[in-house]
């Protein structure tokens, strides 16, 4: 059985050869931006890797496009290649720094261990300390919620775990920037950004070649572009849901449950039918997809986030819907428990791919904005 070092070795060396070859051919020119960083490399090194592999969307235009895919002797798989290195990238830089090269795969019995801690660590104080009637029983008025589970107790625990996971996503990022190598000197920062923010929140490389990814086989679909938006639009609208709602709380002292027509309901709901159908329709696709260039060792640690992220929403919409009968009480604690599980499982889970790919898209917006275009011709050293 091979140690873990010779197998991100052949891995590396694997994506590279791709790469090298796709610099030769450059027939996929204009699918993505991977082709267009890598025209300026002569030489594929570590950082160019991590670096292009967490620029490619996946999109699969390039595996169905190649005329050195498989069957060919080439072998040619870029988009597996690249989801693995980029797999790879996420444990290198990993924080804590010690969880470096030893965290698992980041799978389904990964994140539902946590998950299932998150629960009993919410549920076990409520259940062992209220009586049945109350935490069966039917609640309404303001502060509902909190007969339940005190204010304090949700805001001071998934506080806590919110703020690590954004401290570890963070150091990450910057592990991460630091991986792909040094920035282009003097490449103007803020129109950079400017672009690559606008190419995350379009999605523009899941497009492939202009008609969208090869979602199934060589037919484009841009299903899988608008389920993406669904999910990101759906956990963009519901973290604004959770801030108004902190506000009217705090700032206006009107405590939860609020009316179906207020902000907070409106922004939840209509965010959590984006996830529901966003995952959903993600995970019917990850189902239906042409096996050809899918990296199968990932494909647990995809679904899981997707399940999770489902599970969150759905149970939100579940409390919403049933939040006057005496299901309340239990599916409150199933729903907090899910998010809490969400927010400790984010900086090492699937979900590093967003603040990665954001990072990449930068990079390559600052070197196509760097004059006179970056041409590095580097030795091995
Ligand atoms: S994926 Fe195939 S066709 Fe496309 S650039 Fe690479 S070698 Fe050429
Ligand atoms: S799979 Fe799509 S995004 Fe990735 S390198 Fe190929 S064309 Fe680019």
């Amino acid at each position: 059985m091979p140690c873990a070092d010779d197998e991100a070795g052949r891995i590396a060396g694997e994506a590279r050869r791709a790469l090298e070859i796709c610099n030769a051919c450059q027939f996929c020119d204009g699918y993505c931006a991977v082709f267009s960083a890598l025209k300026s490399r002569s030489l594929v090194l570590a950082a160019d890797l991590t670096f292009l592999s967490n620029l490619c969307h996946n999109c699969r235009s390039c595996y169905h496009a190649c005329q050195y895919a498989p069957p060919h002797a080439f072998d040619l798989n870029l988009p597996k290649s690249l989801s693995l290195v980029r797999q790879q990238s996420y444990r290198d830089h990993v924080w804590p720094p010690v969880l470096r090269g030893r965290l698992p795969g980041a799978g389904w019995s990964f994140v539902a261990a946590v998950t299932l801690a998150a629960m009993a660590l919410v549920a076990l104080p409520a259940v062992l300390s209220l009586p049945a009637e109350v935490l069966f029983g039917r609640h309404d008025g303001p502060g509902a919620f909190y007969r339940l589970v005190p204010w304090g107790a949700i805001a001071g625990v998934a506080g806590a775990v919110m703020l690590w996971s954004l401290l570890a996503i963070g150091f990450s990022v910057a592990s991460f920037w630091r991986g792909m190598g040094p920035a282009p000197a003097g490449a103007a920062l803020w129109p950079a950004l400017r672009d690559a923010l606008r190419d995350a929140a379009s999605l523009r490389n899941l497009g492939g070649g202009g008609a969208g990814c090869n979602d199934r086989d060589e037919r484009f679909s841009q299903a899988r572009r608008r389920f993406h938006h669904a999910l990101f639009y759906g956990v963009g609208l519901c973290f604004a849901a959770t801030g108004v709602a902190t506000v009217y709380d705090h700032g206006l002292g009107w405590q939860a449950p609020y009316p179906l027509l207020s902000l907070p309901v409106l922004l939840g709901s209509v965010g959590g039918v984006g996830m529901v159908v966003g995952t959903a329709g993600l995970a019917l696709l990850k189902r239906r997809a042409d096996p050809g260039p899918v990296a199968r060792s990932l494909t647990g640690g995809d679904c899981a986030l997707l399940a999770q992220l489902f599970l969150v929403a759905a149970s939100g919409l579940g409390l919403l819907a049933m939040r006057e009968t005496a299901a309340m009480g239990p599916l409150l604690l199933v729903h907090l428990g899910l998010v809490l599980g969400w927010f400790a499982t984010l900086p090492y889970s699937k979900f590093l791919h967003a603040p990665f790919r954001v990072a990449a898209l930068l990079r390559a917006a600052m070197e196509q904005k760097h004059s006179p275009p970056l041409t590095r011709k580097r030795s091995l050293r």
